[in-house]
């Protein structure tokens, strides 16, 4: 019978951990009100996202998708429409 060598790839994603930042001084954790301080460590502008280094997800229109699920609603009016 022979063993077949489960050799799986995992993936891990990286959810669940805040504490991704490794700059000094920290920047701002998830919770402050100055998490959009926090240095990005993956940028979409195509898909019009940013993951910033304390794990909130940053988007476009400002709005924000905490680590923790909580969603902030955009916070910066459109005033200025970029139409190309
Ligand atoms: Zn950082």
């Amino acid at each position: 019978m022979a063993i077949s060598s489960s050799r799986t790839t995992t993936f891990t994603p990286q959810r669940k951990t805040t504490s991704m930042c490794q700059h000094q001084p920290p920047c701002p954790s998830a919770d402050s009100s100055d998490r959009e301080a926090a240095h990005p460590v993956a940028h979409h502008p195509e898909q019009g996202w940013s993951l910033l280094c304390n794990g909130v997800l940053l988007f476009e229109d400002t709005g924000e998708l905490l680590p923790d699920g909580q969603v902030i609603a955009p916070h910066r009016p459109q005033a200025v429409a970029s139409v190309a």
